[in-house]
């Protein structure tokens, strides 16, 4: 017998009469042993209420396709609370998730097997997926300047103890790239390359829609995939990690990281000033292709250094603008300000001096690693203008160094 229905079994020897009189008596707080005594039933006085016969509502048990009843409430409980709503056939209580009548138990079961069976299926699809398109390795002469100075930088931050995994990016403190937008450049450029793999790790969190596997790059693992017939993956990794210096047929490329990294850092700097202006909207959306564009065009004229100072000028005026206005000034406002100063001080040849990194806006680990370890030029990287003969002659002196020594 059910759980309700054992109460109810307790008083069915009372007529309708005698059941009146006893709520009648039970809610004017006569004293329950008092009732039990009185009406014969066998049941402690906390369950006397539930002998009290139920309320049939118009709701069906999904399950025995009988009315459902509305269960009678206690004295304590006050005339709004919740009525519990069960069947009594099979003990189902009604909009209740923790149910664990037979057929609830059964349903749940069931939804449990099927999850299951979904999640195996997914797993079985994505680790196929994985194995078909994984990129044959590649070998350590071919890396390009651009693939030996991203490895560096990621392997340096986020390749694991045991030399086996590279871990999300996002659970490193110190900044791997200025933007969050040209570390994804990164992750996407040494994979299209094959230099690293998606991971088989944590592949439950890709998903798979349309044979085109969807992942956040940010917060996925990574395998390693350089190889060398001639160095064990331990010599391959040291050498990764101190990358060979510009040589001369590089110089294009080590100034197009140059600049690269100068445009990444001075709208960082940018966001940073905003955010510290109180221009926090401005600052959201301040990082895009458009702001890339046109800050771009003047990395060929200042220097990183010189742009912090321009930029500084720029985000608190727009903060006195906002101050004396109360209105905020809109990206693209911003960005012309941006454009007419640096033109005003081209023309006009301005000396412009420049400004040094902030603790807030510490050098990043790609940005230290090509101007100390690949381009050789050390602070100038931020304080000279970006500069493929200033690249040439500084390949000269090194060499020329080296060979006193
Ligand atoms: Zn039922
Ligand atoms: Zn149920």
């Amino acid at each position: 017998m059910y759980k309700y229905e054992r109460y109810l079994h307790k008083s069915q020897h009372l007529s309708k009469e005698e059941f009146e009189q006893l709520a009648q008596l039970y809610y004017s707080n006569v004293k329950h042993s008092i009732l039990i005594e009185k009406f014969d039933i066998d049941v402690s006085s906390g369950n006397l209420y539930k002998c009290f016969p139920p309320q049939k509502s118009d709701t069906e048990c999904p399950y025995c396709k009988v009315n459902l009843v509305n269960l009678p409430i206690s004295k304590a409980q006050s005339r709004s609370d919740h009525r519990k709503t069960v069947c009594l056939s099979c003990d189902h209580e009604y909009e209740n998730n923790k149910c664990s009548c037979g057929g609830c138990t059964e349903r749940k079961n069931e939804e449990a097997h099927k999850k299951k069976i979904a999640e195996q299926h997914k797993s079985e699809s994505i680790l196929d997926f994985l194995k078909k398109t994984r990129k044959t390795p590649v070998h350590l002469k071919d890396l390009t300047l651009r693939d030996r100075l991203y490895l560096a930088a990621l392997l340096k931050t986020h390749l694991s103890g045991d030399l086996k995994i590279i871990k999300p990016v996002f659970e490193y403190r110190q900044a791997l790239a200025p933007t969050r937008e040209y570390t994804i450049e990164m992750l996407k450029y040494l994979s299209h390359h094959g230099a690293i793999q998606l991971s088989e790790r944590a592949h439950m969190q890709y998903s798979l829609e349309d044979n085109k596997l969807r992942y956040d790059p940010l917060h996925s693992y990574y395998d390693f995939n350089v190889i060398s017939n001639e160095s064990s993956k331990m010599a391959i990794i040291k050498s990764l990690l101190h990358p060979t210096p510009l040589e001369v047929h590089e110089v294009e490329d080590g100034y197009k990281l140059w600049l690269e990294i100068a445009l990444h850092e001075s709208m960082q700097y940018l966001k940073l000033l905003l955010e510290q202006c109180g221009l926090i909207r401005l600052a959201l959306g301040i990082i895009n292709e458009k702001t890339s564009i046109e800050i771009s065009t003047y990395l060929e004229h200042f220097s990183t250094s010189q742009l912090f100072k321009i930029l500084w000028s720029i985000a608190n005026n727009a903060a006195a603008q906002k101050q004396k206005y109360n209105k905020s000034i809109s990206a693209d406002a911003l960005i012309n300000n941006i454009t007419k100063y640096c033109n005003r001080a081209i023309e006009n040849n301005w000396e412009i001096g420049g400004y040094s990194r902030t603790y807030h806006n510490k050098q990043t680990i790609v940005s230290s690693i090509l101007f100390d370890q690949i381009l050789k030029i050390g602070e100038n990287g931020f304080i000279q203008k970006a500069s493929r003969d200033y690249l040439e002659k500084n390949i000269e002196n090194v060499g020329a160094a080296c060979q006193k020594k």
